[in-house]
Formats: structure tokens, sequence, C-alpha cells
């Protein structure tokens, strides 16, 4: 299996406060990574990171054919091939759910219109939201919108998505549906990494689960030795609080 994802010793502060203290992680193509960990611990830092939505200030990242060492590499180009979620979705208010689909395959010359528009109308049907494609986000509930997000995200058929507690702002009863689809997602075979605090999903979904605290990854396994068998005192206290 070829590494899609190699994070090498990532430091990264915010001033006096070290946020990163040394994170390595591979990433598999085709697997599933669940990040665990308490709010604060550096888990939407270490994933901006991946994107470089955030500046480092050591270690090494190479993802989806992006190594960060190399000035020629182009991270735009890279983004294109790198899905983001979002906990708050960020859909563009003004567009249809159709237009959120289809702005970046046109605007970034990856599609035709028609092109766009057909794969768009694909993926809203994939999600369960092709009756909504003429609306404007507003007037979706916090699951449709987050769906719509995730639709959005494959529209530019990525080879990995990260999801950042993708269901974190949603009601209760909103989450299974967005995490349906992310399971589905996952089997057919998607490269995922996803911060959540749902622990059933890691349970069912994830192929490895990784436990973060305190700038650090402490532990990780499959689901059952990190649920069932944790080593680190850190990763049971954790989960003696969540689960
Ligand atoms: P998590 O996602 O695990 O909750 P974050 O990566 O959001 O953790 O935050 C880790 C730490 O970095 C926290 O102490 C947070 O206050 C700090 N932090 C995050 N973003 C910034 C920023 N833009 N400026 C300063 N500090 C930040
Ligand atoms: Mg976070």
């Amino acid at each position: 299996m070829a590494k899609i994802v190699e994070v090498t010793d990532l430091h990264k502060s915010y001033g006096d406060n070290e946020v990163l203290k040394g994170v390595s992680l591979s990433v598999e193509e085709g697997e599933v990574v669940v990040m665990i960990g308490p709010s604060g611990s550096g888990k939407s830092t270490f994933l901006r990171a991946l994107n470089k939505l955030e500046e480092v200030d050591s270690g090494e990242i190479k993802i989806a054919g992006w190594d960060f060492k190399n000035p020629k590499n182009d991270i735009n180009k890279t983004r294109m091939n790198i899905g983001m979620v979002f906990q708050h979705f960020n859909l563009f208010p003004h567009l249809t759910v159709l237009e959120n689909l289809m702005l970046a395959p046109t605007e970034l010359g990856k599609m035709s219109k028609e092109e766009a528009e057909a794969t768009s109308r694909k993926l809203l049907e994939r999600v369960g939201l092709v009756e909504k494609a003429d609306v404007k986000p507003n007037t979706l509930s916090g699951g449709q919108k987050q769906r719509v997000a995730i639709a959005r995200a494959l529209a530019m058929n990525p080879n990995i998505m990260l999801f950042d507690e993708p269901t974190s702002a949603l009601d209760p009863e909103m989450v299974g549906d967005v995490l349906a689809v992310m399971k589905e997602l996952a089997q057919e075979g998607m490269t995922m990494i996803v911060v959540t605090h749902e622990m059933g999903f890691a349970k069912q979904v994830a192929d490895r689960v990784v436990f973060f605290d305190n700038g650090l990854i402490r532990e990780e396994g499959t689901p059952e030795a990190i649920f069932n068998q944790p080593k680190d005192p850190r990763t049971q206290e954790f989960l003696n609080k969540v689960l």
C-alpha cells in the first residue's frame, strides 16, 4: 500500500504556547484514521498544518504528492486533492446548493460547467439531498448543510478527506445522517483523517485510532486496542471521561 500522508516530527508554537510537540503520523491509501483527544490538545492545528492553512516551525509533511520541503511543489495544486470539512460548514450563502458544489471545479478549471453540474447532482444524490439542489444553504438544517459541505469537498474528486469535528455543531438528531455519509465514503475506499468525539463512529469505521494529547500522539492502534486495552494512562483517563 502506498503512503498518502507522511508527517515527521512536527513542531508548532503560538508565542510560548507549544501546540505541536513533535507529531509524526503516516497514513496509507484507503485508510481511515480517527483522531480523538481532549479539546485544546492541537488536533485542529495539526489538520490545518496538513493543508498548509497553518505554517509549522519545523518537521516534514508529505501529503497527496506534495512535499513540504520541495519549493517546486505547488501547494495550491495539492490542496485540490485534499478535501476538508469543518465543524462550521462554511457554505457560500449567496449561492444555491448546486452552485456551491460547482464553484471550485469550474473556477479552478478542473471541469466544464456541464461536467461540474452532472458530477454535483450525482454527489447530491449520494448524500441524499438531490431535491435541495436549487435552494440556498440558509433554508437547510445543520445536518443537511454538513452533507452539502461534504459533497462540495468531494466535487473536486480529492485523494484524501480531512474532517475536523464535522458533527460537533449539530443537534443530536442530525448527527446520524452525517456519520452515515462518512461511513459510506470510508467503505468506498476514501482515505480519511477524522477528528471526532463520536466514539461509536471511531469503533465502527476507523482502521486506526490515534489519541492526541497535549501536542503529542500518545498512543495509536486498532479501535479494539485503544478502546479495550489502552496502554497510556492519559488515554485511559480520557476514555473514562467520554465513554
Ligand atoms: P483542538 O483542536 O485539539 O481543540 P487546537 O489545535 O484548536 O486544539 O488548539 C491547540 C492550542 O492552540 C490551544 O491552546 C489553542 O488555544 C491554541 N491556538 C489554536 N489556534 C490558535 C491561534 N490562531 N492563535 C493562538 N493560539 C491558538
Ligand atoms: Mg479542534
